[in-house]
């Protein structure tokens, strides 16, 4: 916008506010040379400072509007400049009837066009929410409107809605419930979770949906279902007397083992890919002979520099295995003295122990993701990674539930 203003009606020399050059240091010069000339000159010289008290929020945009108009900005640019912030002659910045309006017919849009749900979810979260935000923040609308009018016209229970605003109890109670647990710690912990906001192409728009159910577990499962229904069974549709959770089915139960396995598998296949393109030696599951038998790590690789020991997992969402736990878990496994010797012996040179662990809504373990980075992996590579492994566990999930008639799993 600065640079259309800069054609169509260029200010001042003097004013420095939204042009491309350095504002403060050419008036700091102008001033110092009238201050020298003034000076050597004996001259009077008058100074004046004026700050503009909260200028941005209080200058009305029919004001700027009308002083567009004076300095000769022509008709397109200022229907342009109306409509950007949603203004109609005579209409108010943010009144609610305005910002309602707008809303409904933005979703009405976003949602009849022919986009995947992730790009409509795009358009919600990167177009439609951003437009409102400064008429919110500046504009005539309360909270109390909020909840009365809007709120409770969309059929919302005004009483279920939390009496404060957003805070840290939010989150406790959320990762404290069983929904939530697998999201605990999830914001300290990294992941590559652009692709939720990203408008993926990465996925079909079912697979989106599904891989944002999953994370939020809240797919169907029998205990879900069972809630507040005690007469409706909980057990595992397949028979092995486990209560029948997203958990039970992404970790536990034998029906899925053979899914779990290829899940596995193909991360451990994608980094085996990335560090041969880096030219690293890879040996993947090798047999390591130990007093405790045989233990096979996932991949031992070395280059010239450096020799590495690690293992992948996708760990639950419950109980003591925060991603963190199970990399730890995974790191002292392998951390013994014949395993170091082995891979010693193999590369030359003393080996890091570490792991590629993530929990199967796709949070990372800290050094999971050090090492990872650490050894070039990107964020795009991440982010497949993640992706694919959210989609294996889809799959994973609706194999389950369309797995067949009843099989004795003992
Ligand atoms: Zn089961």
């Amino acid at each position: 916008m600065a640079a259309r203003v800069a054609v169509e009606a260029p200010c001042s020399l003097h004013q420095k506010g939204f042009k491309r050059e350095e504002g403060c240091a050419s008036n700091l010069l102008l001033l110092k040379h009238l201050v020298g000339t003034a000076k050597s000159n004996h001259r009077s010289l008058y100074l004046a400072y004026i700050d503009f008290k909260k200028a941005f929020d209080s200058v009305s945009h029919d004001a700027i509007i009308l002083a567009g108009k004076r300095f000769g900005l022509g008709p397109a640019f200022l229907t342009h400049l109306r409509s950007t912030w949603g203004l109609r002659p005579g209409a108010t910045l943010g009144s609610p009837g305005v910002l309602l309006t707008r809303y409904r017919k933005g979703l009405n849009n976003i949602n009849r066009a022919p986009l995947k749900p992730q790009l409509k979810l795009w358009c919600v979260t990167e177009v439609l929410q951003p437009q409102l935000q400064y008429p919110l923040l500046h504009g005539e609308v309360k909270t109390g409107w909020l909840k009365r009018e809007w709120l409770a016209k969309e059929g919302f229970d005004l009483d279920e809605l939390p009496k404060s605003a957003p805070s840290d109890s939010w989150d406790s109670d959320w990762w404290n419930s069983v929904d939530g647990a697998g999201c605990r710690g999830s914001a300290t912990l990294p992941s590559f979770s652009g692709w939720v906001r990203a408008g993926t192409r990465l996925m079909s728009g079912r697979e989106f949906v599904s891989a944002i159910k999953l994370r939020g577990n809240v797919l169907s499962t029998r205990s879900r279902e069972a809630r507040g229904r005690p007469e409706r069974p909980v057990l595992c549709r397949h028979g092995c007397q486990r209560p029948e959770t997203l958990g039970h089915i992404q970790q536990s139960c034998p029906v899925t083992h053979g899914w779990r396995v290829q899940r596995h598998d193909k991360i451990v296949t994608a980094i085996c890919k990335h560090l041969g393109d880096r030219g690293w030696e890879v040996l993947r599951e090798p047999n390591i002979p130990t007093p405790n038998g045989l233990r096979k790590p996932d991949l031992v690789f070395w280059n010239s520099v450096q020799s590495f020991v690690v293992d992948v997992q996708v760990c639950a969402d419950m109980g003591v295995a925060t991603p963190n736990d199970a990399h730890e878990r995974k790191r002292d496994y392998n951390n013994t003295p014949i395993i170091r010797q082995w891979v010693n012996e193999q590369s030359g040179k003393p080996p890091v122990i570490s792991s590629i662990v993530m929990n199967w809504q796709g949070a990372w373990a800290q050094a999971s993701y050090n090492t990872f980075k650490a050894l070039g992996g990107t964020d795009e590579l991440g982010k497949l990674i993640t992706v694919r492994m959210l989609e294996d566990s889809v799959r994973m999930y609706r194999m389950f539930c369309g797995a067949g008639a009843l099989r004795n799993v003992h």
